[in-house]
């Protein structure tokens, strides 16, 4: 169905519908190449035995860093993706505020990412898939019900969901098959 202004040619009506859902493709083609580029780091954290989450940070179309779960291999409870991805964003832009900038991350961000995203700015946080154990987005805290925040960043989810939960689900797998065997 074209909706087309009175008197406007449907021809043109339809071209611009046309235009107008290409535009949408673009945007979502672009939220699902930057979240790959996070399950490529998820992937990294699943090669060395960490939950596999990972995270890249996006300013003007460019990936300006890049993190996954370190917590482990650090023995350092802070070493989340986004975490890391923060720390290296700052480092780079030589500046704590990031604003004007956008995080994808595989898993929606626990309780204390979700405060260093409203800390240093972020405009937009894209997840994958959500977690109903900890999310500190929309599930075990509801960020559009906290009041009194200076900041609020634009939240989307969803995006490549059942890749981004599905390496966590056979981390988690593999596991329990280990532990079973061992
Ligand atoms: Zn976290």
């Amino acid at each position: 169905m074209v909706n087309y202004e009175p008197g406007q040619d449907r021809n043109v009506a339809a071209l611009s519908n046309l235009a107008m859902c290409d535009g949408f493709y673009k945007m979502k083609n672009l939220k699902e190449k930057y979240m790959s580029l996070a399950l490529q780091e998820a992937k990294k954290a699943a090669l060395i035995d960490e939950v596999p989450i990972g995270c890249v940070i996006v300013k003007d179309n460019k990936v300006i860093s890049r993190g996954f779960n370190k917590r482990e291999v650090k023995n350092d409870v802070t070493s989340h993706a986004e975490i890391e991805a923060i720390r290296k964003a700052s480092k780079k832009l030589n500046d704590w505020q990031l604003v004007d900038c956008d995080l994808y991350v595989t898993i929606e961000p626990c309780i204390m990412c979700t405060g260093a995203i409203i800390q240093s700015r972020i405009r937009n946080v894209y997840y994958g898939s959500e977690d109903p154990k900890g999310g500190g987005l929309v599930s075990s805290l509801n960020l559009s019900e906290i009041k009194n925040l200076n900041h609020y960043p634009n939240i989307e989810g969803g995006i490549l969901k059942d890749e981004c939960s599905n390496i966590v689900k056979q981390y988690f797998a593999n596991k329990r098959k280990n532990k079973t065997l061992g």
